[in-house]
Parts: structure tokens; sequence; C-alpha cells
């Protein structure tokens, strides 16, 4: 994961919850007076990993598969 400031194109820390839109901590401070609604990049990155441990799983040859449903 390497997001980037919506506005100043700095790694992001933040992002708006159920959108794509990402922003650092400077940028979500100037624009959000709360950050209730923002959520941390590693806590969106940890969940995704976690799904992506429900859903794949890796052979002996080390690929990626999909696990069977
Ligand atoms: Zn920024």
């Amino acid at each position: 994961m390497d997001k980037k400031c919506l506005i100043c194109n700095a790694p992001a820390e933040y992002m708006i919850k159920d959108s794509t839109d990402f922003y650092c901590k400077g940028c979500a401070l100037d624009y959000f007076a709360d950050l209730d609604m923002l959520c941390k990049v590693e806590v969106e990155a940890q969940k995704l990993k976690e799904f992506l441990n429900d859903k794949v799983t890796l052979d002996s040859d080390g690929q990626v598969v999909m696990k069977e449903e």
C-alpha cells in the first residue's frame, strides 16, 4: 500500500471511510475538525490483509491461489 495524500502528495496516513480519498495527517487535520470520519490507512490495510488471508492461500510453490469456497 503506497497511498498519497489527495492534496499535497505526501504519504497518506488517513483515508475517508468507504471512499478512496487519502490524506496525510496534516491535511486531514486541516480539512476535518475531528478525525472521526477518517480511519488510519494501516487499519484498512490490516483489514485487507485479513480479508485476503481468508480468501487466498499459498501453494507448495509459493504461488497465491484462491481458496475453494
Ligand atoms: Zn497532505
